[in-house]
């Protein structure tokens, strides 16, 4: 796909698609307050949508008129915008969907991904949430669109699923999960506890650790590697083909380093986390070196041997800001592909912070596939 637009349409509207049940039933005020008027005075053109049920703005934008609207603005948490991509990518023209940029304004429990973006354009993320949309609605407004990296990912149930942010498992997915339960705000680190964000699910877990028996496979990214091109697509090519490096799930990966690139880890293991984006929620930053689009897919994860309650309580507190890749016990490296092979039957794997069926999973990076508002 070629980067054919570095700036937004100013003669289209945006589609804005607010949801009105996120951020505690907030979004639509807030908007109203604090965004309406910066847009109506940087005359960015838009037309906002209420969806008025889980699974609208998926069906919305299955018949949307490609031609019709500048790009799309999410004004909701992470999972709309996954709701959205994907219902996107399930056309048939999904190719030309990808050249829509995708904004976003933080009214959602995890506002992950417009995080990553402001993180990007090397600004401080404002502390209060009317701040940060406020500067949210400021960069949509510079009319600026840039690359972002995606993965796909194939879940055993069968699905293909695409991901904007990342792939938990282990008890970093147990947290987001009971955070979910929870309906607790900004979705994952927040619950301030004496100056720390960890949230009560993330202490019950750390005092009671779990062992996450499996293994991870998975292909390195090297930049000097250049035998292995990004994702060739063709206008013929279904998302069913969109991957370079994976198996069929059921196959096994060869991993005989005289043949095969893939390595493997064997578990078991206490925290495990893959992700395209730099940060997993407004408060935390997850991969402190990503950027939008560098082309691989950040593993990172901790032993169980590595895991005392101590080690876990550091990789929480390091989140906030990243420092937890300071710890030798993180361990963490790039990759092009990846698969997750748990040994249990039961337990948790969240595809940004959505919960999916829990089984082998696995996923590849898709270089540069997607635009997004920001600069
Ligand atoms: P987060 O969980 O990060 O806050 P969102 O707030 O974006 O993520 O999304 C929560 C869910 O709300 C999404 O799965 C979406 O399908 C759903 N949703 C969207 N519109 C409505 C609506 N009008 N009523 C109820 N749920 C909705
Ligand atoms: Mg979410």
């Amino acid at each position: 796909l070629p980067i054919d637009i570095v700036t937004t349409k100013r003669d289209k509207r945006a589609l804005v698609l607010v949801n009105p049940a996120s951020g505690a039933g907030k979004a639509y005020r807030m908007i109203m307050e604090h965004v309406i008027g910066i847009w109506a005075e940087a005359e960015f053109n838009h037309q906002l949508l209420i969806t008025e049920y889980a699974g609208h703005a998926r069906d919305f934008v299955q018949s949307l008129d490609l031609n019709e609207w500048s790009g799309i603005v999410v004004a909701s948490g992470d999972g709309l915008l996954y709701e959205v991509i994907n219902g996107l990518l399930s056309r048939n023209d999904w190719q030309d969907t990808l050249k829509l940029p995708i904004g976003h304004l933080p009214c959602g429990s995890g506002n992950a991904f417009i995080t990553s973006i402001v993180r990007h354009s090397k600004q401080r993320i404002a502390d209060s949430m009317s701040q940060f949309l406020i500067q949210s609605a400021v960069l949509i407004a510079t009319h600026q669109v840039l690359p972002f990296d995606m993965a796909v990912i194939d879940t055993c149930d069968g699905q293909r699923v695409f991901s904007l942010l990342s792939v938990e498992w282990a008890v970093i997915a147990d947290v987001d999960c009971d955070n979910k339960e929870r309906n607790a705000d900004f979705g994952f680190l927040s619950f301030g506890l004496g100056g720390t964000r960890f949230t009560i699910e993330a202490i019950k877990r750390i005092l009671r650790p779990r062992v996450y028996n499996g293994y991870i496979d998975y292909l390195p990214y090297e930049v000097t590697d250049d035998t292995v091109q990004s994702v060739q697509i063709t206008p013929n090519t279904t998302t069913a083909q969109l991957h370079h490096h994976l198996l069929p799930l059921n196959e096994p990966i060869p991993i005989d380093s005289s043949t095969s690139k893939w390595r493997r880890i064997d578990g078991p293991f206490a925290y495990v986390l893959v992700t395209s984006k730099s940060a997993l929620s407004k408060d935390t930053v997850s991969s402190p070196q990503s950027s939008l689009a560098d082309g691989y897919l950040t593993l990172q994860f901790i032993r169980t041997r590595d895991s005392s309650r101590i080690n876990l309580a550091k990789m929480f507190i390091g989140l906030d800001d990243g420092t937890h890749f300071d710890y030798d016990f993180v361990e963490w490296m790039p990759v092009r592909a990846f698969r997750i092979v748990p040994s249990e039957t039961e337990g948790n794997l969240m595809v940004d912070g959505e919960k999916v069926a829990y089984g082998p999973l696995q996923g590849e990076v898709l270089p540069s596939i997607a635009r997004c508002m920001g600069k």
